[in-house]
């Protein structure tokens, strides 16, 4: 019989490593407790930035780490892609953190280990013409990246079921069981068990709320708000933009992304206030005030939408991939990603394929986990 994995969550971390497994050809049934990707995932500006984020993680190691995300980026899009027959809208075109004056400058400069470019004035119109005059500077960073989230959700959903996997959509996971000293399934809110040699709990900012997950596993959401505006065929914006902020009561830096149908998302609101989804009036303004300060000619763009989610924010920032001590053997986490969840889903996914496929036995390679 093939080893039977449940995956707690239909966010990005529970879909890819879904998706991986499922290509190893373990019996793998993914457990969502409403729509997969109507969550954190599906409120994503799908950023995989080795720049701009300047807001938490800036120690070197996990520098490292979105480096090295970013690098597997490459293939897992095309493998997606192809996987799911579906575009997910990959794009390398760079980010550039604007400043406007030179202390953002030297932010910028020291940023990210110091490995972007600066652009003078010539070399930062002819990439973003409409940017305003007031900007004092840029930096670029080129192998910036970005995907459409909603995009990346749909085609992971169509590959792990392409590959073999089991979708149960509106099924609630209450209680992850255990026999023995090894887990045995996960029960469901209408009493059904499904008997699993392996959970992964990938339920985002509601991971730590499951019965029978560590005590360790702390979770707590941190609210991001975000808007669309519609630029037509004008690319008013062609690259992911960075500033820094003038309305810290919302965020410390914020971004602009252009999507290939003339979509600008703009975000992101970063919010202490529980599981609270409102959209508010204060961060609507704020990043409309934040966005029209930097490229004045999106005052005449329409709204298009406005969404907010929740980040799954782990005890002390460092995401829980992989087993956590005292733990049933066989029950592992991907989850507590915060404001990386898309770029670390292929790292994720891998580390925890590693994991399961070392203990089955069908391939030795050591896992390499955070947790
Ligand atoms: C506004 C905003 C912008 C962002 N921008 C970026 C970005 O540019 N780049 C980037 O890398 N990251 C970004 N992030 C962060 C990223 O979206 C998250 O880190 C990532 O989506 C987390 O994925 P997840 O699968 O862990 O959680 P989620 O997407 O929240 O998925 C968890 C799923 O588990 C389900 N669930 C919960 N409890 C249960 C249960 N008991 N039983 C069954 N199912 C359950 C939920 O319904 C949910 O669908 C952003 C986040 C926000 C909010």
């Amino acid at each position: 019989m093939a080893t039977r994995i449940g995956i707690i969550g239909g966010g990005v971390q529970g879909l890819s490593c879904g998706w991986y497994l499922a290509q190893h050809g373990f019996s793998v049934s993914l457990f969502e407790r409403g729509v997969c990707g109507s969550e954190a995932s599906g409120a994503s500006a799908g950023l995989l930035a080795s720049a701009g984020d300047s807001h938490a993680h800036d120690d070197s190691t996990f520098s490292v780490l979105r480096r090295h995300s970013c690098a597997l980026w490459r293939d897992y899009a095309a493998a997606l892609q192809r996987a799911s027959a579906s575009t997910i809208d990959y794009k390398t075109t760079g980010s550039l953190c604007l400043a406007f004056d030179g202390d953002e400058h030297r932010h910028w400069q020291h940023h990210d280990g110091g490995t972007g470019v600066p652009l003078d004035d010539e070399a930062l119109l002819a990439r973003e013409p409409f940017v305003s005059r007031d900007v004092f500077s840029a930096v670029y960073y080129g192998e910036d990246s970005h995907v459409d989230g909603r995009l990346v959700m749909r085609a992971l959903s169509k590959a792990f079921v392409r590959a073999g996997g089991h979708l149960h959509e509106q099924a609630t996971v209450t209680e992850i069981s255990n026999k023995r000293g090894r887990v045995s399934g996960v029960r469901l809110a209408d009493g059904t068990f499904c008997a699993c040699d392996f959970v992964v709990v990938a339920a985002g900012a509601w991971s730590g709320t499951i019965d029978g997950v560590a005590q360790a596993c702390v979770v707590r959401p941190v609210k991001g708000q975000m808007l669309s505006v519609d630029m037509g065929d004008k690319a008013y914006v062609r690259h992911a933009l960075w500033c820094l902020s003038s309305h810290r009561d919302f965020f410390d830096t914020f971004y602009m992304v252009p999507r290939s149908d003339g979509r600008l998302l703009i975000g992101a609101s970063v919010e202490d206030v529980g599981f609270d989804k409102r959209v508010t009036a204060g961060a609507l303004h704020a990043l409309l005030d934040s966005a029209v300060r930097v490229v004045p000619a999106l005052q005449a763009c329409p709204v298009v939408a406005t969404w907010a989610g929740l980040r799954p924010l782990a005890y002390q920032q460092t995401p829980f991939i992989g087993a956590l001590d005292g733990d049933p053997d066989g029950l592992l986490y991907a989850c507590g990603h915060y404001r990386h969840g898309f770029l670390l889903a292929p790292y994720s996914a891998q580390v925890i394929t590693d994991m399961i496929v070392g203990e089955v036995g069908a391939d030795k390679k050591v896992a390499g986990g955070v947790a």
